[in-house]
């Protein structure tokens, strides 16, 4: 039985597959002709209203948890809640929501660079980064950082792009394989890790105590939310 997705943005229900996955990168990273389908998903099955991915989708949705708010985010964005939030790199299709809010900051690299970012500590609420962590040399260093910058009581939220049935692997030593469209090539969107089973773990080595998993159409798409 399908299950019907809903836009956790902008609460539609419709939506369009764009194939974003090329043969290249398919080859590169091994998947099978599921995984294919479901990584191609997460990032090209989009809101027909606001053309958000599954990506951004179970970001939104892993966000709303955290606020305990039970609508979606252009709803909570109209009210202009008060939450202090760092979006890093453009946090999937969601910055124009998130502009809404007033205590927004959105950092990019290079200006800002997750391992040694410019804020005190404490500063946010919740922090936001979708699709960056597996071009970052020292993810778990760049966790750290997001941890320092939270507030107690606040919480990371993240993705990275999951292919469940595998464990996560280092691509030093592979041939370089890159995000961003076929023959992009540019170093920044060089991939470091590809995430498997075992993208959690890093959360913990980070120094957060919890862990939590918002799924949206699992596997084709997790967001990863850390607290503590
Ligand atoms: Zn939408």
């Amino acid at each position: 039985m399908e299950t019907k997705i809903v836009c956790s943005v902008c609460d539609n229900n419709e939506f369009n597959i764009l194939q974003l996955l090329w043969p290249g990168l398919i080859n590169d990273w091994q998947l099978s002709p599921r995984e294919a389908e479901y990584i191609n998903r997460q990032q090209g099955q989009c809101c027909t209203r606001c053309g958000a991915n599954l990506r951004s989708i179970a970001l939104a949705k892993a966000m709303l948890n955290v606020l305990g708010v039970n609508a979606p985010l252009l709803a909570l964005a109209s009210s202009k809640p008060p939450t202090r939030i760092l979006e890093l790199n453009e946090a999937g299709s969601l910055t124009p929501v998130l502009r809404h809010f007033p205590n927004h900051v959105l950092a990019k690299y290079p200006e800002v660079d997750i391992h040694k970012m410019p804020y005190a500590d404490g500063s946010f609420d919740i922090v936001l980064h979708s699709d960056t962590l597996e071009h970052v040399e020292n993810p778990v260093h760049g966790l750290k950082e997001c941890r320092r910058v939270l507030s107690p009581g606040g919480a990371l939220c993240y993705t990275v792009p999951i292919v469940v049935g595998r464990m996560s692997r280092n691509r030093a030593g592979l041939s370089g394989s890159y995000h961003g469209g076929s023959g992009v090539g540019a170093n920044d969107l060089l991939v470091h890790t590809e995430y498997g089973a075992d993208a959690w773990t890093q959360v913990i080595e980070a120094g957060f105590s919890q862990v939590t998993l918002t799924a949206v159409d699992y596997p084709a798409a997790i967001a990863i939310t850390a607290r503590g």
